[in-house]
């Protein structure tokens, strides 16, 4: 069988770029790796997936086959590649992800480099009160914060003089290495080993933090609370979580509230509901009334004719939108017809002939009521 052109086995034009050949090569080996894929021919696929990586990957090897395909009159190519003769079957094979971590170093193979990383949030809860959620307030939070470290400036090094590049990547942090793996030599870019992948190499730690660049510190961060906090929403404060690595950004804060409960007032949403004792006569002739809000007392008209539990809305008398905006929630007024008890002689009479002018001038309700049944 003619060996097909390698661009060609990893799916890629001629001229393609290094990126592009380890993500092709990345995304096919997964796909064919024998411990993945049990079709038949898959094997060989992988192998020619390998084989066709082991020169693309490696500058030199790929400008020799970009001029000479297989005919480098350098190079014996043809049988499969001086590297592949040991493959005994899937057996042979590390395991699926060792294969992946040794040609990509894992996930994490940029965790010790010096590319910039955003610092970790910071998750905390608060309990404010109901007067506090509703108007809004100022409150302290304790923290306990990684901070870049003032003396050395984040660096590490007790001063300036005390940095210097590493000569082993000459301050680029990553190295090639030239590695036997089981598909044969391979380039493998790894963290430089002297300087840990940061290209610098500190000659006297800083005095202050020990070279970690950052220290532990408690301090009281002032928090603004928006009037209109409502309980179990959560409120970002940019840049005061952990200090960055690298000249990272910080972290953020993330602070969710628990809103205290109020004996009479209760939220919902922007509306604060209030329920008011009306008297039997309020609710009957109608009134005028004094009731409390947020904004201090209102008056309210009681229309005649209330009935129990109906509900009154006071617009614009409930909470701000913490969320910003101009547009305030409403109160609403629940009427609670309270019906006189202990009454008076003079009441009872009162009442009584009340009674007897309804049963006189028109059917009461119990009477419509009653008729229902018949
Ligand atoms: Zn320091
Ligand atoms: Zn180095």
């Amino acid at each position: 069988m003619a060996k097909r052109d390698y661009y060609e086995v990893l799916g890629l034009q001629k001229g393609a770029s290094q990126e592009e050949i380890k993500k092709a090569y990345r995304s096919l080996a997964k796909k064919y790796h024998p411990d993945v894929n049990k079709e038949p021919g898959a094997e060989e696929k992988f192998k020619e997936i390998n084989e066709a990586y082991d020169t693309l990957s490696d500058e030199q090897k790929k400008a020799r086959y970009d001029q000479f395909g297989f005919d480098d009159p350098t190079q014996g190519f043809g049988g499969g590649g001086s590297g592949f003769g040991g493959f005994g079957g899937a057996s042979g094979f590390g395991g699926f992800d060792d294969i992946i971590n040794q040609f990509f170093g894992g996930g994490a193979r940029r965790s010790g480099g010096n590319s910039p990383r955003q610092g970790n949030d910071i998750e905390k809860q608060m309990s404010i009160s109901f007067e506090d959620a509703v108007y809004g307030c100022k409150k302290k939070i304790r923290l306990t914060v990684d901070e870049e470290c003032i003396h050395c400036g984040g660096t590490g090094a007790d001063s300036k003089n005390d940095i210097r590049t590493c000569t082993k990547c000459n301050g680029r942090g990553r190295v090639i290495m030239r590695q036997q793996t089981i598909f044969g030599y391979t380039n493998v870019e790894t963290n430089c080993p002297d300087c840990g992948g940061k290209g610098k190499i500190i000659t006297k730690k800083c005095s202050e933090c020990g070279g970690k660049g950052r220290v532990r510190k408690t301090k009281d961060v002032e928090v603004s609370i928006p009037a209109g906090m409502q309980n179990g929403m959560t409120l970002r404060m940019e840049g005061y979580g952990e200090a960055g690595l690298n000249g990272g950004p910080n972290g953020d804060l993330y602070i969710t509230f628990n809103v205290g409960e109020h004996p009479n007032f209760k939220r919902d949403g922007l509306d604060i509901i209030l329920a008011i004792p009306l008297s039997y006569t309020q609710a009957a002739l109608g009134d005028t009334i004094e009731v409390p809000t947020i904004d201090g007392n209102v008056s309210l008209k009681i229309p005649a004719g209330t009935q129990p539990g109906t509900k009154l809305r006071m617009r614009g008398r409930g909470t701000k939108n913490p969320k910003g905006g101009v547009q305030r929630g409403d109160q609403i007024v629940i009427c609670n017809v309270v019906v006189p008890t202990n009454l008076t002689q003079e009441e009872k009479e009162l009442i009584t002939k009340l009674g007897q002018c309804e049963n006189k001038e028109k059917k009461s309700p119990w009477e419509k009521f009653k008729n229902l049944f018949k």
